[in-house]
């Protein structure tokens, strides 16, 4: 086939797509322009004319509209897969214009003769930026474009070609295409409109006219919205926004996409996501527009039930995280009786076989306790509400500190313990103590757990470090039955035990992982494990932590290793009002301080409590749950401006653990909280405080 003959069909492909409402250029088979339509120019601020573009090559065009190298390679590339394959392709690209991203999907396909040679390549670029960010839009504009896709193809291989063989003239090929739209706008399932420069309708196609409960397109030409607000009692306005809609796009010469609501002729009220475009004539001026609307009511449906599931899961979730909350605080009252009583035994004078009992006793209310802990972080966790205090401390103290009391467990088991803490890495750090011992004694006390014979060894490194900040690596080694690897994916899920747990007969909820891993993150840290069955697991945390940098330091008091064992703890020669109503926590409360050298008065609610204080104390120990008043306003009646006991520290005692609660009492003026159950060591830290 000659130039010229080619030169017809491109012609004739012209002609087909010169005023469609799509933007189309198209090149010969050296993939130089050879054309483009009205919407094209439209859409390309800087090409005025076609004749601007023809005879240029993807480089020459490029550099012309300010597109980077690298869109001409995906130009060249693209232009030769259509040659070389024959087959439309479509992809997505993205540059920056005036500081502004278009996003445009573009579709390339071949123009090929009557025999199907290829002759030259069409394409047609959408920007879908406005729409981008939309997700549903994005969705419908991609429907769209395979619509086009599909519909393109046909007209290039059908019409074209006929034209060119079968059809005897233009006016022929150009009829054949009209009716091709028709049938296709016509009977297609999405709702098709088309109005005029006033929002007046000149048609629809079947899906509309039935919607909307009109008999013929002859009935419909000349109504407005306003003629259907009125006819299915819409909500007044509504009619206006779809007009305001209307002109909107014709006013803008873009079209756009809209989420529209209105009630249908059988009453059913519908969802729709309307894309509205401009209808141009040869000249650019806009004369209508024509309107693509999608029934999305089945959908929006689907995200309303989603929603109303989510909150139902999310409100239950909360109840659930209440009541977790609410049991911890009731376990946590008796519980602190049994193990105040266990202390205050275990100082007293008894046979080992007595002493041994109550050890027992202490040591399982102990586990309830961690337990009841975990259950307590569990429900914040859900609620994200566990909270952190940082505050400077001593890394390498702490340390020391938590292996000394693990140390006693892990050599009750035969095993040996070390802790490697190097002398030349940062000890000074701002963290949160609390919750760097809760995942150092979660770790280690699986790790003994899990562990029959061998070594557990805490190890702390520092591998990077600056003035002001460093990475710290604390490590848990273990020797003891490791995991499987298929395994270590879970383990930090919650209620996750391996089946070789039960076999070791240990206790445990699956909790503690799950909450060790949160709490890691939320300090912004990683935790990580490496474990092999019958060697041994590490598991070790990666954190940053600030550097405290002190020229002086106050030395720490050692604690005092007698304390809970025998009655020769320190005297603190105070006077004490004791204000709790339940009668074994007064019990404990009340001896635990005589046994560090108070004197005790107690009473056992508010009133009394207002009264009492007539008289001066050195300190006031404060339940909060008292069953006339609230211990916060008992306390800021005692501490105002002429009682006598303005300057008394007083110490709140209370069940609740949640920082929240913790805050109120310090709002009311309370020197410090402790969370029961109380012991000995916390009642000594605190009078060692005070004095
Ligand atoms: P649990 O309270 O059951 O110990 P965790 O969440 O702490 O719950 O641990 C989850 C599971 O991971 C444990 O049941 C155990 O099977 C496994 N596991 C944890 N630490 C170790 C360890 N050091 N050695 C072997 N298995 C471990």
């Amino acid at each position: 086939m000659t130039k010229t003959k080619h030169n017809q069909i491109l012609q004739t492909f012209a002609a087909t797509f010169t005023n469609a409402p799509f933007s189309v250029c198209w090149k010969d088979v050296d993939g130089i322009f050879a054309g483009c339509n009205h919407k094209f120019i439209a859409e390309n601020h800087n090409v005025k004319s076609a004749a601007e573009i023809i005879g240029l090559s993807n480089a020459e065009f490029a550099k012309k509209l300010g597109w980077a190298n690298r869109m001409i390679l995906k130009m060249n590339s693209s232009d030769h897969e259509v040659l070389t394959t024959g087959k439309t392709i479509s992809y997505e690209d993205r540059f920056k214009r005036k500081n502004l991203f278009i996003s445009l999907l573009i579709m390339k396909w071949p123009i090929k003769d009557h025999k199907g040679k290829i002759i030259g390549i069409a394409c047609s670029p959408i920007d879908i930026s406005k729409v981008a960010a939309d997700k549903f839009a994005l969705e419908t504009a991609k429907k769209q474009t395979e619509l086009n896709t599909n519909f393109l193809k046909i007209l290039s291989k059908t019409v074209i070609g006929k034209s060119i063989t079968q059809r005897k003239s233009f006016e022929d090929a150009a009829r054949y295409l009209i009716s091709f739209l028709e049938n296709l706008i016509m009977n297609a399932s999405d709702r098709v409109f088309w109005k005029d420069r006033d929002s007046v309708y000149l048609g629809g196609n079947k899906k509309v006219l039935d919607i909307l409960g009109v008999a013929s397109q002859s009935q419909l030409v000349g109504l407005t919205d306003f003629d259907f607000e009125k006819k299915f009692n819409w909500p007044k306005g509504l009619a206006k926004s779809f007009r305001d809609d209307d002109q909107q796009v014709m006013q803008s010469g873009k079209p756009k996409v809209f989420e529209e609501k209105y009630k249908q002729i059988d009453g059913s009220e519908v969802t729709v996501l309307t894309t509205k475009s401009p209808i141009k004539d040869e000249k650019g001026k806009v004369i209508g527009l024509i309107a693509v609307s999608t029934d999305i009511s089945d959908r929006k449906k689907q995200e309303q039930e989603l929603k109303e599931a989510k909150e139902r899961a999310e409100k239950s979730n909360r109840a659930k995280s209440e009541f977790l909350a609410v049991v911890s605080h009731e376990l946590r009252t008796p519980l602190n009786g049994i193990m105040g009583t266990a202390q205050i035994l275990r100082t007293r004078n008894l046979t080992s076989e007595q002493q041994e009992y109550v050890d027992d006793i202490y040591q399982s209310s102990n586990i309830l306790l961690s337990l009841i802990n975990d259950i307590l972080d569990l429900s914040k966790l859900e609620e994200g509400r566990l909270d952190f205090t940082f505050i400077p401390f001593n890394l390498k103290e702490l340390t020391y500190k938590i292996g000394a009391s693990l140390k006693v467990l892990a050599e009750e088991k035969g095993l040996k313990f070390a802790i490697q803490y190097p002398e030349n890495i940062p000890t000074n750090i701002i963290s949160d103590p609390r919750r760097i011992r809760q995942i150092i004694f979660n770790l280690v006390g699986n790790a003994i757990k899990y562990t029959k014979k061998g070594c557990i060894t805490i190890k702390v490194d520092c591998p990077e470090k600056t003035v002001k900040k460093a990475k710290f690596k604390i490590s848990v080694k273990d020797t003891g039955i490791g995991i499987p690897k298929n395994k270590l994916q879970f383990i930090f899920d919650r209620f996750t035990q391996l089946e070789s747990a039960y076999k070791t007969k240990t206790s445990g909820a699956g909790l503690g992982l799950a909450i060790v891993k949160q709490i890691v993150e939320s300090m912004h840290g990683r935790i990580h494990v490496k474990s092999k069955p019958n060697q041994g697991s590490t598991f070790w945390c990666e954190f940053e932590f600030p550097l405290r940098h002190e020229k002086t330091r106050k030395k720490t008091k050692p604690p005092n290793k007698h304390l809970g064992k025998n009655t020769s703890a320190k005297k603190f020669k105070l006077k004490a009002l004791l204000v709790e109503d339940n009668i074994i926590n007064q019990k404990i409360a009340k001896i635990m301080l005589q046994d560090l050298g108070c004197k005790v008065y107690l009473v056992d609610n508010g009133k009394t409590a207002l009264k009492a204080a007539n008289k001066k104390y050195d300190v006031i120990f404060m339940d909060i749950g008292l069953p006339d008043m609230d211990g916060c306003d008992v306390t800021t009646a005692i501490l105002q401006g002429n009682s006598k006991n303005k300057d008394t520290p007083v110490i709140a005692m209370t069940a609740h653990a949640y920082k929240k609660d913790r805050q109120r009492c310090i709002d009311a003026g309370m020197k410090t909280v402790l969370t029961k159950p109380i012991s000995y060591e916390q009642l000594e830290k605190t009078l060692d405080d005070l004095v």
